[in-house]
């Protein structure tokens, strides 16, 4: 789930809750706060808010501040506690509902998502925005309710109908295996029960917008397609593995992984085959850049993503070869708000020289640019 931009999140503030007092964030309080928000420095934006808060502890927009802060530190339960605090305070809050919402939602709490955007929907009734998203939860939540599930302590799988439920059982066996083999490749253990739905075709479609070449989907819970997943048991296993290293991922970094990483790693851990790769960049001439593979392939082609997969499961790769056993320390430097290099640099690995092996191994040449 993409995160608002602080300066937006301000703007929006400033301009809804208090038109004609507040001209500019600077007049928002703590501006020193919200500037270092929008610097992307959460840790010292949450410090001022914190002292902020001592002063004025039913200031609804410092509680909102120290939500986004929050957020910026991978912190989703402080958020959510803050923004509850915000609205508590400023009941017309809207921003702060909204937001709620979509932390809610992201952290697979689709009720508290539910409600949080009822209650914004309530104020603004005529935000077609809104009243949209409202309308797609909803469906979504009535789906569910007609979904069985099936409980576990580390996974709990929901599918539709007596149909599906061999699926739901290897579901939950690749899962259980999964916590333990990718958990060791990572060195990370999520803590919380991870929500798997399992859906027809079209259901996925309709619930996740994805690509039409997507196989599965993670956004704080797995989503499948299983329409015929049976048919090709390996390729269930391979997607439902791809997904659940997306969860380890954001358990290990809530924030600050590039896709390339995130997506590389999925990729490269999949069972299976690890000749994929290098055949799809054998048979195709294009190439993208690390830097244009920070932000989600969603919106490629299916032939540029696959170049897109592949080129970052041979990033995914090298960064194991080069950092094991280290590699759930490195997400968690990312996590805090280090960047890539620096981690690298931070695990003895020269950023530069990282980056030129990429190149040769995926084929750009040094002097091609
Ligand atoms: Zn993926």
């Amino acid at each position: 789930m993409p995160l608002i931009s602080p300066r937006a999140l301000a703007i929006v503030v400033m301009l809804l809750i208090a038109p004609d007092s507040l001209a500019n964030p600077q007049e928002l309080p703590a501006p020193e706060a919200w500037a270092a928000l929008e610097r992307g420095d959460a840790s010292k934006a949450s410090a001022i808010f914190r002292d902020a808060l001592d002063r004025s502890p039913d200031n609804a927009i410092l509680h909102y501040g120290i939500a986004n802060a929050s957020l910026g530190l991978g912190r989703t339960d402080a958020a959510i506690a803050s923004l509850k605090k915000a609205i508590e305070r400023n009941p017309r809050f809207v921003e702060a509902m909204v937001l709620l919402a979509r932390v809610a939602y992201g952290a697979a709490d689709l009720d508290l998502a539910v409600r949080s955007l009822e209650k914004a929907a309530a104020i603004l009734p005529r935000d077609r925005q809104l009243a949209e998203q409202l309308a797609r939860w909803k469906k979504e939540s009535e789906l569910h309710q007609g979904f069985q599930t099936r409980p576990g302590a580390r996974f709990n799988v929901l599918f539709e109908g007596p149909a599906q439920r061999a699926i739901g059982d290897r579901v939950s066996a690749v899962l259980e295996s999964a916590y333990v083999n990718i958990g060791k490749q990572l060195d990370t253990y999520p803590g919380l029960a991870l929500e798997v739905i399992l859906y027809s075709n079209r259901q996925f479609q309709d619930i996740t917008r994805a690509p039409a070449w997507s196989g599965g989907g993670y956004d704080g819970r797995i989503r499948l397609p299983v329409g015929n997943a049976l048919r090709s048991p390996q390729t269930l296993d391979r997607v439902v593995i791809h997904e659940y290293v997306h969860s380890v991922v954001r358990t290990a970094a809530p924030t600050g992984v590039p896709a390339w990483l995130n997506e590389g790693l999925a990729s490269h851990l999949e069972p299976g085959d690890k000749t994929w790769a290098a055949r799809v960049l054998k048979t195709s001439p294009e190439r993208i850049r690390l830097e244009d593979l920070v932000d989600g392939f969603g919106a490629m082609d299916a032939g540029m993503a696959l170049i897109a997969y592949a080129e970052s499961a041979v990033a995914a790769g090298l960064l194991m070869e080069r950092l094991k056993p280290q590699i759930g320390p490195f997400l968690q430097l990312l996590g805090n708000g280090h960047s890539v290099d620096q981690a690298l640099s931070r695990h003895g690995v020269q950023p530069e020289a990282f980056y030129a092996e990429w190149r040769r191994r995926v084929g750009i040449r040094d002097d091609a640019r």
